[in-house]
């Protein structure tokens, strides 16, 4: 057997995708390598591929129960012998697992880090040919990583006890400089062969809205997408229990993870949402690590979160199928005031310096601010995405809310110095609130209570309203025109930078979206585009019914063998199926995602949905040319 048969026959796949095939060659050539993919992009195949090639077992070290589990089912039900050692078995399930495996019953042994330097553990892998050592979620070695753990750097111990070094494999989807460095140093890559892939994931729209009720955003998103399951990020516990109650008061089939809750809660929540039997996840972002959920539709983050790298992994948790999915952020300006609380309190780390602790506080200040910056900006959202990344992106994606909108243009200069006027005659004394409130005019106590009728700029911007006003002063942040101070009270200060309204020499223009008749015009065209290459626009409606019947088969084995749906079969591969509606083996084959593994264990009951649905006719169940 060569890589090709083994992707075909295990994985029902019939090409690689980019990268794989050039890492699969290497380490069939016993060379160490570092493969950095984003999420989704078919890194586990990168080792299960050649770890089925090699003499020896193959080791995949993985940080998280839950993952292995996931893999390993995903790897017996293709027809490869796998296992994981880990705390969820008992003892005596673990010494039968290990007693398996020295008799050379597995192939693949998913390990966590912490069974490493077991006495039983050691003692199994000194009987054993070990081919391979995988390191999978490798950011986890980094300090520099926010999801450093220190059970990784037991790694490289023992390695090192290993009677013969097995080639050493990594596989990440941080790219940041600093965690490559740590990873090839701490755990001692031999001259690796480092592939680093395109962080653009096609298949994924995204969206920054601001709607005023976000409850209410939530709820008729989730109603309108109630086929489909998602994710929805909240900053904190608190918001996640006030969103979980409102929507179970609606009768929507949610479930919720956070670090308030018991464990034994949080891993009944999470098989919930990945058995589909609660489809709607809301949590904080303590959820996720080591979710392979593939058929997650949309990711909706209800708060902006602290920085640009912990958005796009969330986000991309969405569509890891490949199938199209949506990334969408609610963003009020209460979302910075939040973060920055956040960031002031984090729990102060011991291992560090006075000195590095202002480092590390003034990185997460910058990335605050990209990531605000990525909530206002008007040009595109993904450029915006891979430009923060180190890569280059068009200006123009066409599957992002900036590009499908249409915005105008309006100098607001005039308005630009009121607001400067009035933060001066204040003497910079006030937060973007009040300053907001006072120049539009408004009577509420608590501007009372400050005083503020006195003041020659109260009203001055009465014509417009307070949101308004405060976009305005986003954007004078964005440009540098005026600043927050770092406190909790987030007081507006000009800076030198505004001499330049004053005297003339810069405009500020605010580019807004186009609002009322032309809403409903650029609703629907974004609808248009937005529903592009979805199953809807594959897929004509006999094909969709088809699609939900197949869908129907996989919801009932999964419920008889106790598996998670998508791991019988991907959506993506539903999809296929009802494109290529095959009627026979040899048809089914073509499907892809269909081995023969799984094609000999459920081909019939799938095939008889399909005979039954055609009666054997030919038909077409999709749109256009194919
Ligand atoms: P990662 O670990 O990089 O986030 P996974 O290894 O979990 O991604 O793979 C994501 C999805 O892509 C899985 O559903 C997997 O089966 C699918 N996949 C991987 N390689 C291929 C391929 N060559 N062709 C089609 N689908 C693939
Ligand atoms: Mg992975």
């Amino acid at each position: 057997m060569n890589k090709f048969d083994i992707l075909g026959k295990y994985f029902g796949y019939t090409s690689f995708r980019e990268g794989q095939e050039i890492l699969i060659d290497n380490i069939l050539s016993n060379r160490d390598v570092l493969g950095i993919m984003p999420t989704g992009a078919g890194k586990s195949l990168c080792y299960q591929v050649p770890a089925l090639l090699m003499p020896g077992i193959t080791l995949v070290i993985s940080p998280l129960i839950s993952l292995m589990k996931d893999q390993v089912q995903a790897l017996n039900q293709a027809g490869i012998h796998a296992a994981y050692i880990n705390s969820s078995l008992s003892e005596s399930q673990i010494s039968k697992a290990l007693k398996l495996a020295a008799a050379g019953q597995y192939k693949i042994i998913y390990v966590a880090p912490e069974r490493l330097e077991t006495y039983e553990f050691m003692n199994f892998v000194m009987q054993v040919e070990i081919s391979m050592v995988t390191v999978d979620e490798a950011h986890c070695i980094s300090q520099w990583g926010q999801d450093f753990r220190p059970s990784y750097l037991k790694i490289v111990q023992f390695i090192k006890q290993l009677s013969k070094r097995p080639v050493i494999t990594a596989f990440t989807a941080t790219a940041t400089e600093n965690v490559k460095e740590d990873i090839i140093c701490v755990l001692g890559l031999k001259d690796p062969y480092i592939l680093i892939t395109g962080f653009d994931r096609k298949n994924l729209y995204f969206a920054v809205e601001t709607p005023k009720k976000k409850d209410a955003y939530v709820m008729n998103y989730i109603n309108k997408h109630s086929t489909e399951s998602g994710i929805i990020y909240c900053a904190t516990r608190k918001n996640v229990d006030t969103l979980y109650d409102k929507l179970c008061s609606e009768n929507i089939p949610v479930t919720k993870y956070h670090a308030g809750l018991t464990s034994e809660e949080r891993r009944q929540n999470q098989e919930d949402f990945i058995y589909d039997k609660a489809p709607v996840m809301i949590a904080t972002n303590a959820f996720g690590m080591g979710i392979d959920k593939s058929n997650v539709r949309y990711v909706v983050h209800y708060n902006m979160p602290q920085s640009m790298e912990n958005y796009y992994q969330e986000a991309g948790r969405a569509g890891r199928d490949g199938e199209r999915a949506e990334c969408i952020l609610l963003y009020s300006s209460q979302d910075v005031v939040i973060n920055r609380f956040l960031l002031d309190n984090k729990e102060q780390r011991t291992e560090y310096t006075p000195e590095e602790m202002d480092a590390i506080r003034e990185r997460d200040e910058e990335r605050l601010k990209a990531m605000t910056y990525y909530c206002m900006t008007t040009n595109c959202l993904r450029e915006y995405i891979l430009k923060y990344f180190g890569e280059k992106g068009n200006s123009y994606c066409e599957n992002c809310l900036n590009c499908l909108r249409e915005f105008e243009e309006e100098d607001v200069t005039e308005a630009a110095l009121r607001i400067i006027d009035c933060i001066l005659e204040v003497r910079q004394r006030y937060g973007i609130n009040v300053i907001a409130g006072m120049l539009a005019g408004d009577n509420r106590a608590k501007l009372r209570e400050y005083g503020v009728f006195e003041y020659r700029s109260y009203g001055s911007l009465k014509d417009m309203n307070e949101v308004e006003i405060k976009q305005i002063i986003n954007i004078m942040l964005l440009q540098e025109f005026l600043v927050q101070t770092r406190d909790k009270y987030a007081l507006l200060k000009v800076t030198r930078k505004a001499d330049e309204i004053a005297q003339g020499d810069t405009r500020v223009i605010f580019k807004k979206p186009k609002k009322s008749s032309d809403a409903e015009k650029e609703t629907s065209k974004s609808k248009k585009a937005s529903t592009k290459a979805r199953r809807s626009d594959t897929l004509n409606s006999r094909g969709l019914e088809l699609f939900e019947q197949l869908r129907e088969l996989r919801t009932s084995i999964a419920r008889e063998e106790g598996m998670p749906p998508y791991i019988i079969f991907s959506d993506k591969t539903l999809v296929d199926m009802c494109v290529k509606s095959p009627l026979d083996k040899g048809e089914m084959l073509k499907v892809s995602g269909v081995g023969e593994n799984k094609f000999e264990r459920y081909d019939e009951r799938f095939l008889n949905v399909i005979w039954e649905y055609t009666g054997g006719v030919r038909e077409k169940f999709y749109f256009g040319e194919l």
